[in-house]
């Protein structure tokens, strides 16, 4: 059985970026850059108020009974290559270009107009209130490097430089598989026995949480032959393939005997880890195109799909998607209470995070989905590990915008 940073390992080494695309800007949400972008226009593009008042050189505001006169006037939307001679002042507008000469703009509340001259209520700096072309961003700085996320913030950054289209790696085509006789699909009758099928909804929702939203989903009952064409035709056209149940050595779970079928060897099979360890990877080879698919069986029991999910799957996939940190996002906070982990596993207790304090969630077992759902943090104990109220511990957070 591998650790589970041996099971990373492989997993990360086994698995390349996908294909890079070229898409409008918005498309490029969530999606990982195949090159640094370089900025080719500084921000602020050219000296510019930061406010509606008047522009000046920040000497003549000394003196607050001496009058400076307005000779001009500068919008914002056209630069009218005004200058600003000593004891003079151009009237101006946030945005506008500064006059040449002119070094500080006083706000038009501190001013008292006077006919067509000002007087300066306040003193004004030299620099207050004027934007200085660069001071944001300089041409030629990096704004995203290869493999970062193109988040709201940068797709801003590079609508500010004109443009429209970008490239990045292109998301995998991914398919959900559930596996089971007792699963059942909302409108279907639920008869004694079965229950709805939940992981598959939750394992598009994590992948969503990716920006992968263009998901195929399949159900197979536990029959070795109907699973063995349906991975079949799924791995025909599937960069990855995630499924949920039938991956342990019961008598119904056939994933391992029909992977076998069909030549597919498991690199991984159970991995030390609670919840969470009937979990298999295998890849399938597809020679006439060079490419293959990503098969992650994981566990049937909700609680243990979403943890593999996080802990393997998520950094497979952000791999395959060009992103360079496919790490979590973790920070320290304090236990409530004392927590043990009596087994021989290292633990993942889902819980919750208030005011930097992490507190269990309900039932700790593999199929409490209701405990799992009020969820929103993940705290790993050692085997043997005991943490007392109050202790500090690492946490991993879910529902993040990364994922
Ligand atoms: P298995 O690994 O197939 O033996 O499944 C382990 C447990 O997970 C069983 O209680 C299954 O009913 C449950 N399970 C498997 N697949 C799903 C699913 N898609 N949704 C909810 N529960 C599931
Ligand atoms: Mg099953």
């Amino acid at each position: 059985m591998l650790t589970e940073t041996e099971a990373l390992e492989h997993l990360l080494a086994r698995v390349q970026p996908g294909p890079a695309e070229t898409t409008r800007l918005l498309d490029a949400l969530g999606r990982f850059s195949t090159a640094d972008l370089l900025a080719t226009l500084p921000l602020p593009g050219f000296d510019n108020s930061m406010m509606d008042g008047y522009a000046i050189q920040a000497a003549a505001s000394a003196d607050p009974s001496h009058l400076i006169s307005v000779h001009a006037e500068q919008p914002a939307g056209i630069d009218l290559h005004l200058t600003c001679p000593p004891g003079k002042a151009v009237r101006i507008f946030t945005g506008a270009p500064m006059p040449a000469g002119a070094d500080a703009v006083i706000m038009q509340e501190d001013v008292e107009l006077v006919d067509d001259s000002i007087r300066c209520r306040e003193p004004v700096q030299p620099g207050e209130n004027v934007r200085r072309a660069g001071a944001d961003l300089c041409r030629g700085q990096v704004m995203l490097r290869r493999g970062e996320k193109m988040t709201a913030g940068i797709i801003g950054l590079l609508a500010s430089q004109g443009l429209e289209k970008v490239e990045v790696h292109s998301a995998p085509r991914v398919a959900v598989l559930s596996t089971g006789d007792e699963l059942r699909r909302p409108g279907q009758p639920l008869e004694d026995g079965c229950i709805f099928n939940s992981n598959g909804p939750m394992l598009q929702a994590l992948l969503a949480g990716l920006g992968i939203h263009e998901v195929r989903t399949a159900h197979c009952a536990d029959d070795l032959e109907v699973t063995v064409s349906v991975l079949a035709e799924l791995l025909a056209s599937q960069d990855v393939l995630l499924l949920s149940g039938g991956v342990s050595v019961g008598d119904h779970d056939h994933i391992k005997p029909a992977l076998a079928k069909l030549g597919i060897r498991p690199e991984i099979w159970r991995i030390k880890v609670r919840p969470g360890k009937p979990f298999l990877f295998a890849q399938s080879r597809h020679d006439e195109r060079s490419t293959s698919t990503s098969i992650f069986g994981l566990p049937g029991n909700p609680v243990s799909a979403f943890i593999t999910f996080h802990l393997f799957v998520r950094p497979a996939l952000l791999r395959w998607m060009g992103a360079s940190d496919v790490s979590p996002f973790t920070l320290m906070a304090g236990v409530s209470g004392r927590l043990h982990n009596d087994g021989d596993r290292p633990h993942y207790l889902r819980g919750s995070l208030k005011d930097g304090v992490f507190q269990t969630t309900g039932l700790q077992q593999s199929h409490a989905l209701y405990a799992l759902s009020q969820a929103c943090a993940l705290l790993r104990l050692d085997p043997g590990q005991t943490l007392e109220a109050g202790d500090a511990a690492r946490i991993l957070l879910l529902n993040t915008p990364t994922g």
